[in-house]
């Protein structure tokens, strides 16, 4: 198999200007306007390379629209307001959250829906498919360019897709981990130049083996700092959904997914998802600092089964067979069981003060 087509770019961005750092290299591989891995493809379902919660079940959509509905209600109905997610996808969690809130009057009159999404062929399929629902939307690529006034913002699986810094601990130093070029001119993990002050090392890490790796998310923390801001400024609240941890630790979470399987994430660049683990502790450093009340995180599978998951699984498998209602039940297994998505994914929650987001018990 030949060279991906950002494989000979990111070998002569490094010759000319040295190797890059983690965060380079991961925003290039997903973003890279023409090769990158979300801008020419459509990674989702059993076809491609990996499922996410809304495309395993309509009803992770459908509660995460009511627990929307919810918020709505308590900030006293506000006409209009804008629903936004980031980082929607094929646009399932969006469509299947429009469906459930049809019974909650008012609501979708309105909300002014904004989809903020970098990729134009993700777009063009969300546009398809809210526009078939009858749907009115607008887009945004960058979350400053989402609408003023209040917002309910909802992100599954949008902040382990920012790129995260890692540094190496080495003789006591911690030193940026970089991706350079080997002996052979292939892609290779190295040390660069960048230093961590030790300050900026929590205080329980800098006596870490050496070989050990920390990661910083300062995209993810800029990120939500700046959406923290928005709510405590003009309302509501933010809901963010993703695998990660609860508190700064040491370990290399930078991983490549192919075809449902890990890949090594130097191989074929722009062919495979590169993620991080996100670092939850950052999310919500971030949102304290902006005034914001923060709920969670909190594991998934408690934050679905508070939200009425199991109901909700009742209802739609009443008036269907056994097959279907086993195939509920596989479903809800795969989103709240602990060894399936039900830990390692996790809820966090932004609010203005005053505004109470269920979930969090
Ligand atoms: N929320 C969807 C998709 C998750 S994949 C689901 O749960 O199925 C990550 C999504 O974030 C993709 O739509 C990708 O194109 C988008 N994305 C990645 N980086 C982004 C950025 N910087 N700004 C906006 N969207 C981004």
């Amino acid at each position: 198999m030949g060279a991906t087509p950002l494989e000979y770019r990111l070998k002569a961005l490094i010759r000319l200007g040295g190797p890059v750092s983690i965060a380079d290299y991961m925003a290039i591989c997903l973003g890279d306007p023409e090769h990158g891995y979300y801008m020419a493809r459509d990674p989702f379902g059993a076809k491609g390379d990996f499922v996410t919660a809304p495309e395993v079940s309509q009803m992770f959509g459908e509660l995460l629209g009511l627990w929307a509905a919810d918020i709505w209600l308590q900030a006293g109905r506000p006409a209009p307001f804008n629903l936004v997610e980031i980082g929607p996808g094929r646009g399932t969690l969006m469509l299947d959250a429009l469906r459930a809130c049809r019974v909650v009057p008012g609501f979708l009159a309105a909300a002014r829906i904004t989809l903020v999404e970098t990729s134009p062929r993700l777009s063009a399929i969300q546009q398809e498919r809210l526009t078939c629902a009858g749907h009115a939307a607008g887009w945004a690529t960058t979350i400053d360019n989402i609408p003023d006034g209040p917002a309910i913002i909802l992100a599954n699986e949008f902040f382990d897709a920012l790129p995260v810094r890692q540094f190496v601990r080495l003789q006591g130093i911690w030193r940026e981990r970089v991706v350079g070029l080997d002996a052979h001119d292939n892609l290779g993990f190295g040390i660069g130049p960048a230093v961590l002050p030790t300050t900026d090392v929590p205080a329980h890490l800098r006596g870490a083996d050496d070989g050990s790796i920390l990661e910083l998310a300062p995209t993810a923390s800029a990120i939500a700092e700046t959406l923290a801001r928005r709510i405590v400024r003009s309302g509501l609240a933010l809901l963010a959904i993703d695998y990660g941890y609860t508190e700064t630790a040491v370990g290399d979470s930078f991983q490549a997914v192919r075809a449902h399987s890990p890949a090594d994430p130097l191989a074929r660049p722009g062919e495979a998802d590169l993620t991080a683990l996100v670092n939850f502790e950052v999310l919500a450093r971030a949102a304290h600092h902006a005034g914001a009340q923060v709920s969670g995180p909190v594991e998934q599978g408690d934050f679905l089964t508070q939200i009425g998951l199991m109901e909700r699984a009742g209802r739609l498998g009443a008036d269907k067979d056994r097959a279907a209602r086993e195939a509920i039940a596989a479903d809800v297994h795969r989103l709240v069981a602990a060894e399936e998505m039900g830990s390692l994914f996790k809820a966090i929650a932004f609010a203005k003060p005053g505004i109470a987001p269920a979930g969090f018990g």
